[in-house]
Formats: C-alpha cells, sequence, structure tokens
C-alpha cells in the first residue's frame, strides 16, 4: 500500500490534532513522506481556514518538525487553498487547489456542508435546476491556477451516494465535468483521488467518480491518494480500496513528492 499523505489538517485549521500529533502518527504508521496541507485563508470565511497568524505558527510549527522527523520521515509543508484563498506560492512546498465555494454575484456558496445549502442555492439562483449549480461549479474549477494539485475535484457530488440530488452519470453533467478536467489537465496539473469522504461516511468511494479517473488516465495525467485527514485515524485511510480502484481502471503508478518534487511511484 502506498504509504505517504500530503492531504492533512490540523488544529490550526478544522482539524481535531495537533501538527506533532499528526507528524507523530504518520511515523508510527511508517510513512515514507507525510505532508500538512492546512486551509489557505479565505477572507470571507474564517471557520475553517488558518488566519494569517495561524498560518505562520503553522510553517513555524512544520520547520520545526522536519528537522526533528529528519531521517526518519519526510515532512512536507503544503496548503490546501480555496479558490478565493489568499496566499503566497513560495512559502510552501505544494498547493492543493480547491473549490469549496462557487461565488454568485457577491455571495459564497458553500458546497462541502450540507445538501440543503446545495438546494437552496439550486433554487435561488438557477431556478431550482441542480445540474446548473454544477455547471457553475465546473466552470469555476477550471480556472483553478497557482496550484500543483487539484483537490476532491467532483466535490459538488458529496451528497449523491446518500440523497437524490441529480444525475451523475447524465450526460449534461458529465460533460461539464469533462470539460473542466480537460482544462485542468491542459495545465499539467495533478488530480486527487481522495477518500476522505469515506472516513467521515458522506461517500463510500473516493472522488473522483469512475468516469472522470479514466479520462485522466487516457490523457495521461497523473493522480495522487490523499486522506483528507482530519486526525490521526484517517491518515493514509481508505488507500486500499483507492488503489484497488485505480488498479482496476489501469492506473500503474500514482504520484508522490520528494524533496527533488514531484515523483512517479508504481501501485
Ligand atoms: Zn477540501
Ligand atoms: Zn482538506
Amino acid at each position: 500500500m502506498i504509504k505517504c499523505d500530503f492531504h492533512t489538517h490540523t488544529i490550526l485549521c478544522d482539524g481535531e490534532n495537533t501538527a506533532c500529533e499528526m507528524a507523530e502518527a504518520a511515523y508510527k504508521k511508517g510513512l515514507s513522506a507525510f505532508g500538512f496541507s492546512g486551509h489557505g485563508y479565505t477572507p470571507f470565511d474564517d471557520s475553517y481556514c488558518m488566519s494569517q497568524e495561524d498560518t505562520n505558527q503553522y510553517l513555524t510549527q512544520i520547520q520545526k518538525l522536519k528537522s526533528e522527523y529528519a531521517g526518519k520521515l519526510e515532512i512536507f509543508a503544503g496548503l490546501e487553498a480555496d479558490l478565493f484563498s489568499e496566499y503566497d506560492r513560495c512559502r510552501f512546498d505544494y498547493i492543493i487547489g480547491s473549490v469549496h465555494y462557487i461565488k454568485i454575484g457577491n455571495n459564497y456558496i458553500d458546497v462541502d456542508n450540507t445538501s440543503q445549502i446545495l438546494k437552496y442555492a439550486a433554487d435561488k439562483y438557477f431556478g431550482g435546476d441542480m445540474l446548473s449549480l454544477c455547471e457553475e461549479y465546473y466552470k469555476q474549477i477550471a480556472t483553478l491556477q497557482n496550484i500543483d494539485i487539484v483537490g476532491h475535484f467532483d466535490l459538488v457530488t458529496k451528497f449523491c451516494q446518500q440523497e437524490d440530488l441529480f444525475d451523475m452519470t447524465c450526460s449534461r453533467y458529465r460533460m461539464s465535468a469533462l470539460s473542466a478536467l480537460d482544462i485542468l489537465i491542459d495545465k499539467n496539473l495533478i488530480f486527487e483521488v481522495n477518500t476522505g469522504a469515506i472516513s467521515r461516511r458522506a461517500r463510500t468511494t473516493p472522488y473522483p467518480e469512475p468516469f472522470i479517473l479514466k479520462r485522466i488516465l487516457e490523457r495521461g495525467g497523473q493522480v495522487i491518494l490523499s486522506g483528507d485527514a482530519h486526525n490521526t485515524a484517517g491518515i493514509c485511510a481508505h488507500f486500499d480500496i483507492a488503489e484497488q480502484l485505480l488498479k482496476s481502471l489501469g492506473f500503474k503508478n500514482v504520484v508522490t513528492i520528494t524533496k527533488n518534487g514531484f515523483s512517479e511511484v508504481k501501485l
């Protein structure tokens, strides 16, 4: 099994464990590399992200952990930036870019929270048409830039396994997802296979859906496994499910992060 995880959170954002506890757990689980990816500062919603001051503290803590674990565990300082986050890319080893909100006029719709919020937004802004909301989500995710890895590409499907929100198999939905995907593949970005929603019991399969993974493979795109761990138990959690899925689709490699940058390892 792949023993590295680069999508993890701490108490400095919405995680449950300290950076020390997360690093210790990663070491005890036998990981070879471990990356922190706290939520980047997003001015209109400070409930889940790190403030500018938290970010300084975060980087200081990680720097300390890097030397404490030198020779035992390779540690990286990443960031999970929202499309609307403010950050200085040079301060981080890598950036995961995620869309947790879609912007409609001056309003931000939280797509990661509850299905009620999505239904309310579909009614208010899209005449009740959830697929139009999805199209807007994909239009906005296609604009991600200044990042390395695309986080949970089809997050908008978060509640679809529990509720009949929209039909993920219909061609209108698939076309909007795939056209955004093609744009992001052309930007040479890496795509997460994110098991976080399995840990949080929202889904039984990782993001993204197999039809999206197939297109990434066909187009020669790259994927990386992500636990999106908000506590120590979430580190590399359900990677067996993700690996099995990738192998069944024909993937041979996944991306990892090394001191010399991104490289591929065999599945
Ligand atoms: Zn996220
Ligand atoms: Zn995350």
